[in-house]
This record gives structure tokens, sequence and C-alpha cells, in this order.
């Protein structure tokens, strides 16, 4: 077993993993399926299908090779097509017929194309969501030199690895070296936290078993937050990231392990992404579990499901140190869900005032001062935010974890970052719009000098007919009088 250095920073977490169990169980079939048409990064994809379309499972119904594809994840029928901002999504009426897609042979790397990737609907399963296809491509014009399988569960709770991993080993290892090969990265390692003895020891017995040479295991400290691309490529490289230095800058091609296994599955048989594995948990949660769920499967689903009865409880969607309150409760099983907890409802304790112990800094795995982010932010500054790198946070809650003071730190750098992008935004279509404007002033002043231009020439113009008109008229005169002289000597002549 390989063992790598640690990263700075970052807080030691009791893993407190949910169990893994065999069969894997799946949630029992619903009766309606609100599949997301958004994905990270602002894409939307597009319908491809109307209301009272019949579909098979697996069967593309939005987006396609220029955006990520969305797919019915059973047969029915198109129930209704919402295309509002936040809420778009495509509901499908199951038939309970469970009827597919044709499968297709396995395809080779070579023959396969990024919109190919982008068509099959893969995006980041660790919780980013970030399009595949859209990774690779950047992959593609740096030419990694390592692929990364991150199969770091950093976070508490969640275990969706650890159970996708005792389920299928087999289609992962497939995955990652048919990935290798498309990236074209010399080698691939596997990453685990030193905690997941047992994903570790499938891991390395189906490995033993395969003949996929270029492919290694190794594992990182339990510290939150390895999980995290850039501190996973420090913990392995041994080279810190600089701020603004992105994994495949260092020749690092960072994957998640259960994108790597959808897209194993796909190609080995075509089998779009339809469904992933979801940790439920939380204090209201009976019996904490990991199960298979279509996406766009109701979240009320899994909290009957798991027995949840409770009737006042906060659902969160993600772990306990970086999950978000789930406003909506309609909402629906996303491709980056990788935890729903259900929570008791608590009343969050109230944060005082900083006491500049410094303890947040210590903890920060980017090297960032997050009390004086915290400063510059209470006091609505946010270019002093910016000099003090906010957009370097990545919002781990590191910081947050460990202040006495319970202030909500992470949350607070989150509304800045957002602003500070809007504010960026609003300042770009500004410059865009100024510069449109001096555009057009130039435009129109050259209009105007092109104008004054031709009327200079006109002039001139007119000018020049005059002086020709009188030059013929005294041609004509002097002609006329020739003509009279002429005629008179003639006259004189005939006397
Ligand atoms: S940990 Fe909290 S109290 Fe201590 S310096 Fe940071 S923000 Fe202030
Ligand atoms: S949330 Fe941001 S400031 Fe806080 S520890 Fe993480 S990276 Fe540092």
């Amino acid at each position: 077993m390989k063992e790598t250095s640690v990263f700075s920073g970052g807080v030691r977490l009791e893993p407190n993993k949910v169990a893994t169990q065999l069969p894997t169980p799946q949630l029992p079939p619903q009766p309606l399926y609100a599949v997301p048409l958004n994905t990270r990064g602002g894409q939307f994809a597009e319908p491809r299908v109307q209301v009272g379309d019949a579909v098979l499972g697996g069967q593309l119904i939005a987006g396609a090779r220029s955006k990520v594809g969305a797919h019915s994840p059973v047969s029915g029928l198109v129930k209704s097509v919402q295309t509002e901002n936040n809420k778009a999504c495509i509901v499908i009426e199951a038939d309970g017929l469970q009827q597919k897609i044709p499968a297709r042979p396995p395809v080779h790397p070579a023959s396969v194309s990024i919109d190919d990737l982008r068509e099959a609907g893969l995006t980041g399963m660790g919780g980013a969501g970030f399009p595949t296809a859209d990774k690779l491509q950047a992959a593609g014009l740096n030419k990694p030199k390592m692929l990364l399988i991150n199969a770091v569960e950093c976070e508490p709770l969640i275990s969706c690895d650890a159970q996708l991993i005792a389920e299928d080993a087999k289609t992962i290892l497939f995955g990652a070296d048919w990935l290798r090969q498309f990236s074209g990265a010399y080698h691939c390692q596997i990453v685990l936290e030193d905690h997941s003895v047992d994903s570790h020891k499938i891991l390395t017995t189906a490995l033993s078993d395969s003949d996929f040479d270029a492919i290694s295991i190794s594992t990182v400290p339990t510290r939150y937050p390895a999980g995290s691309e850039r501190q996973l490529v420090h913990a392995i490289t041994g080279t810190a990231l600089l701020p603004g230095e992105r994994p495949l800058d260092k020749g690092v091609l960072v994957q998640n392990i259960g994108t790597v296994h959808a897209l194993g599955h796909w190609a080995q048989d075509g089998t779009p992404l339809t469904k992933r594995l979801v940790t439920v948990a939380g204090n209201a949660c009976p019996t904490p579990q990991t199960l298979w769920c279509p996406i766009g499967t109701p979240v009320a689903a899994l909290v009957e499901y798991v027995g949840a009865t409770e009737k006042n409880v906060d659902l969160f969607q993600g772990g306990p140190v970086m999950g978000q309150p789930l406003s909506d409760a309609t909402a629906a099983v996303s491709k980056h869900m990788q935890c729903l907890r259900i929570e008791i409802e608590a009343k969050k304790p109230e944060a005082i005032a900083c006491i500049r112990c410094g303890d947040c800094a210590e903890a920060c795995p980017e090297h960032l001062l997050p009390q004086q982010l915290h400063w510059q932010l209470q006091g609505d500054n946010l270019p002093g935010a910016q000099a003090e790198r906010l957009p370097d946070c990545i919002l781990c809650g590191c910081c947050d974890l460990v202040c006495p003071s319970l202030i909500p730190l992470s949350k607070q750098f989150a509304a800045g970052k957002s602003a500070l992008r809007l504010r960026q935004h609003t300042e770009l279509r500004a410059a865009k719009a100024k510069t449109r404007f001096d555009a057009r002033e130039l435009r129109l002043e050259e209009k105007e000098r092109e104008r004054q231009e031709r009327m200079k020439k006109r002039k001139a113009g007119t000018a020049k007919t005059d002086k020709q008109k009188a030059v013929a008229e005294a041609m004509a005169r002097a002609r006329a009088k020739r003509a009279e002289k002429a005629g008179t000597s003639k006259g004189d002549k005939d006397e």
C-alpha cells in the first residue's frame, strides 16, 4: 500500500461512514420522475421530447452533442416539460414495463469523441457535477500524464464510493483504464483514504485478477478535505497547486470514481447515466444506507423508504460539512446528489464576535486568512476581500469547524464569492457596453467625416461645372461673333 504525504491545514474528522451492504438496495419504482435539465456550470439541456411522447429507459430526452445529455430513467410517457430556469425538468410518468434502449457492443477509446461522451450525460458525481466532457476537452489540450481516480470520500457519513467498490470493482477498473487510454495519461492511480481498508482490499484483489498494468492504488491520510481536487493533487504529487493553478496545469487529470464507473458502463454497452448511489443518513433517519436511485426520483421517496417519519425535519443535500439545505421539498435526485441528510430541526447556536484566535487560518488548506476575509466582507468591502484571495476559497468549511465563535464563515464566503462574480460579470458587461459605445462613436465620426468629404467634393464638382459653363458660354459667344462677322463680310461681297 503506497502512503502519500499530506497537504497543509485541514481537520481530522471521524469518518462515521454509513455501512455498506450487499446487494445494494434499490429504491422501489416510482410513478413519476422529474429529470433535471440544468447541470452545474450553468448548462441547460434543451428538451428533445414533447408532452405525450412515449420514451424508453435510457432514451435521450434533452441536450445532445453540444450540451450534457439527459436520459429517461424508465419507460413511460412524457407528462410535462418545464423550462423555467430553476426548476427546468422533464417529468416522466412510468409505465411500469422497465423497457430500455437496446445495448450496443463495447466501444474503443480511439473511436469515441468528446461529443459522444457529452451525449452519454456524464457529469462529475462527487458533488461538483461539472460536465465530464468539458473537463476531458480541457484535458485534451493539456495532455495529462497522470489520471487520478478520486475515491476519497472525506466528508463523514457518505459512503457512495465504498458501496460502489464493494458492488462493482470490475467496471471501475475497466472505466479507469478506458479513460486513461482516452485521455492519453501514462498512468492511473485510484486514491482512497487510509481508513477505507475494505475498499482497498476489494480493489487490490480485482486489480490483481485483471491485466490493467497501468493502474495502481494509493491511500492518503484521513484528513478533511483530502477529497478536494487541489488537496488530492498536493497529497499525491507532493507539490501544492499555486493560487489559480488547476490540476491539469500539473499534468494531472482528476475524475471521481462514480463518474469513472458510469463511464465504464457506457463504454461497455452504451448505458447512459440514469441512476446514482445516494447515502441517506442524518439523526432523523432510522435506517441509514446507500441505495441506487434513478435520476429524477423525488426526494420524498427516499425519506419514505428509510422510514423517516419525524414531522419537523430539515433536509440537506450533501454531507455534514459542505451540505446545503434543500429548500424545495419537491426536489429530485440529481446526478451530483451524493447524500441526503434528514436531520431533526435544531436551533442554530448564536455566533459571537471574532476573538482573533487565528485557528481558522491554521485550518485553512488554501493558506487563506479567514478572519481577514470575514472582516472585509462584514464591512461590505469586496475589493478588500478579493485582495485577501476570496476567489481562492474552496468553501471546504474547515474554518467553520474550528471557529470557537461559531461564525458561519464559509456561508459568508460563499455569498461573498457570488457577489464578487456578479460584480465582475456586471463590470465585464459594462466594459463590453463601453467598447460597443466607443466603436459606435468612432463609426459615427467616420460617417460624418465621409459625409463632409463628399460635400466638399460635390461643392468642388459644382464649382467646376460653373466654370466649365462660363467657358462654354464664352466660347459660344466667340463662335456667334465669328459667325456674325463671317456673315457681314459675305453680305459686303454680295453687294
Ligand atoms: S477562528 Fe473564528 S474567532 Fe478565531 S480568528 Fe477565526 S473567525 Fe475569529
Ligand atoms: S472555507 Fe475557504 S477560508 Fe475557510 S478553510 Fe476552507 S478554503 Fe479556507
